[in-house]
């Protein structure tokens, strides 16, 4: 057992709650970028006009809504 004065108890609570803060804020930024990346994932980019869409799941073919231009799910560094 560690002997301390009661001092040193506030200074442990702080710690300790700042430590919990902490690891709570990297969790909840490491699963908010996480959502981030699969919802980039499944977006893709019109090659004529730049607009990006979510196409359907599954569909290796999709039509843009603004030129109306028929893309593939490929990324542009594919080509
Ligand atoms: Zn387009």
């Amino acid at each position: 057992m560690i002997r301390t004065g009661l001092s040193f108890l506030p200074l442990l609570y702080a710690v300790v709650l700042s430590g919990a803060v902490l690891l709570l804020w990297l969790a909840g930024e490491w699963r908010r970028s996480r959502l981030r990346r699969r919802e980039w994932r499944a977006m893709g980019q019109c090659r004529l006009c730049a607009e990006w869409v979510r196409p359907a799941p599954g569909a290796d073919l999709w039509r843009c809504p603004v030129c109306r231009a028929l893309n593939d799910r490929a990324l542009p560094s594919d080509l």
